[in-house]
């Protein structure tokens, strides 16, 4: 209904994973059965007049959004794992993280040159996950629809790096 609002379902841990960072905690959402599915319908009905090829997810709770949404626009999945976890042909992006580096990686085999896909990951901040990410799908010539997750915390500059390297964003909530 109309009073539904994301954000009263997003649990804040304080000092995790490490002392003054506040943890916004998706599982209070995902736990809530009639929670989870609106969440789920919010994304359903952003694109379901859209043609979208596939549902790229962003390992790992952009599955579990990413794949229920895939299934509803009748679109494939394809994940966005962390490096090493994928057998086959793949190319991989590094970014950097405040401390140290972590990478991810796509299989080649799917997505074809002008493929539409929306991208999804549960949140995002710094920006890095999504932008290497996208840089992947660029590099397979693949149109991203919209990068897409449910909390954006804005003022860690995230989405509006996505936006200043053209990519469309959108978050339900902030
Ligand atoms: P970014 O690369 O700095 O934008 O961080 C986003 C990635 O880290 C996403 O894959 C998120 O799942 C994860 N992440 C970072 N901060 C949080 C948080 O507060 N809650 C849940 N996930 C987070």
């Amino acid at each position: 209904d109309s009073t539904f609002n994301l954000t009263h379902h997003i649990r804040s841990i304080p000092d995790w994973p490490k002392k003054g960072v506040i943890f916004r905690d998706i599982s209070s959402l995902l736990e809530d059965r009639l929670v989870f599915r609106k969440t789920i319908d919010l994304f359903v009905h952003r694109y379901f007049t859209t043609r979208i090829d596939a549902v790229v997810g962003i390992d790992a709770r952009g599955f579990i959004i990413g794949a229920p949404l895939a299934y509803e626009l009748n679109a494939g999945f394809i994940p966005v794992r962390k490096k090493g976890k994928l057998p086959g042909t793949t190319i991989s992006e590094s970014y950097s993280l405040e401390y140290g580096e972590a990478e991810v990686e796509i299989q080649t085999d799917w997505l074809k040159r002008g493929d539409r896909v929306i991208l999804i990951d549960d949140l995002i901040a710094t920006g890095g996950t999504m932008l290497a990410a996208a840089s992947l799908l660029q590099q397979l010539g693949v149109e991203i629809v919209e990068a897409a997750a449910i909390i954006d915390l804005p003022d860690l500059g995230g989405s509006r790096k996505l936006k200043e390297a053209g990519i469309t964003v959108h978050a339900f909530c902030e």
